[in-house]
């Protein structure tokens, strides 16, 4: 990557998408190992069966959830009640699942799908108690963040929280999608890590300053990421964890193996924090900056690439 030949934005899209089911099919097979047995046994490729006795190149619901929400921003401009719809759809038919059924489901994320099954509108179905706040919601909002990527932004943080609230509807939760939305959005345009989070910060804080959630985000808002050590970083399934250690792992790496890699082996909530940061990563490096044995072996490749595809065509150029 230099700055005279630019990585072009359908590419970061693309990219992106890849990235978020590679890092999810990386950390399936060893999603709750915990960092010393990584450590022991590092994850270097795609691993087959581990703890779900999956094949190889098998994305979880992180994934699934990631490709329902594009299908839906294919079919329709911005359409809550058709995303709920289709995550109702993953849990009880398996609607882009890997391989025809979802194998895992987040408690917050359950409990949400059956009231919009139940006919709760999707909007208001997500829990807003404090400990819903998985990682449930971050986990699938690229599609959103790269479908509205050129709004201005209090419409763009509206949006994110709007699609965060279908299944986690806390503040905390919704705030944190729309700073990982940040920092995509930055990246979309060609900025580096660092500053997509400097500006990220800047801009985050603007909308949130009189939030009393913000607090909860001041590691997120004013660490050294690059001066980190690994054992300050958390990989459990709390949603503030997952994004502050998706972001340390794109800003101390040097290209999209080893970040992901590096998400992946902090243990825990491998697939999650591995899907993040395969997003993250995905985008900054383009689709070519993704290792083509990983993609190769990912399932149902075809219907990806036309997915993927159609969902190119409705985002913006910002031509
Ligand atoms: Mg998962």
């Amino acid at each position: 990557m230099n700055d005279s030949d630019p990585i072009p934005i359908k590419e970061r899209i693309i990219g992106g998408l890849w990235g978020s089911l590679v890092g999810d099919a990386l950390g399936v097979p060893v999603e709750f190992k915990d960092r010393a047995a990584l450590r022991e046994y590092p994850v270097k490729d795609m691993r087959e069966f581990g703890t779900h006795e999956q094949p190889r190149g098998t994305w979880s619901d992180d994934g699934a959830l990631i490709l329902c929400t594009a299908d839906s921003l294919v079919n329709h401009e911005f359409h809550l009640e058709d995303m709920g719809r289709r995550f109702v759809e993953w849990m009880n038919h398996g609607l882009w699942t890997a391989r025809g059924k979802p194998f895992d489901i987040g408690v917050a994320t359950s409990g949400a799908l059956f009231r919009i099954a139940d006919g709760m509108p999707a909007e208001k179905a997500g829990g807003t108690d404090e400990l819903s706040n998985g990682n449930g919601s971050l986990m699938r909002i690229l599609p959103v963040c790269l479908r509205f990527a050129a709004e201005p932004i209090d419409s763009f943080a509206n949006r994110l929280e709007k699609v965060s609230a279908i299944t986690h509807g806390h503040a905390r939760s919704r705030m944190a999608c729309v700073l990982y939305g940040l920092v995509i959005r930055r990246l979309l345009t060609g900025s580096k890590p660092l500053a997509a989070l400097d500006s990220a910060r800047v801009e985050f804080t603007g909308l949130y300053e009189k939030s009393d959630s913000l607090n909860h985000f001041q590691p997120l808002l004013t660490d050294d990421f690059l001066s980190l050590p690994e054992h300050e970083i958390a990989s459990t399934g709390y949603v503030l964890h997952t994004l502050h250690a998706s972001l340390w792992c794109l800003l101390t790496t040097q290209d999209f193996r080893e970040c992901v890699l590096k998400a992946v082996n902090l243990g825990g909530d491998t697939d999650t924090t591995g899907c993040v940061a395969g997003g993250l990563a995905g985008v900054v490096y383009g689709l070519n900056g993704v290792p083509s044995e990983w993609i190769a072996p990912l399932a149902r490749k075809g219907d990806l690439e036309r997915l993927f595809h159609e969902f190119t065509e409705v985002c913006p150029n910002f031509g």
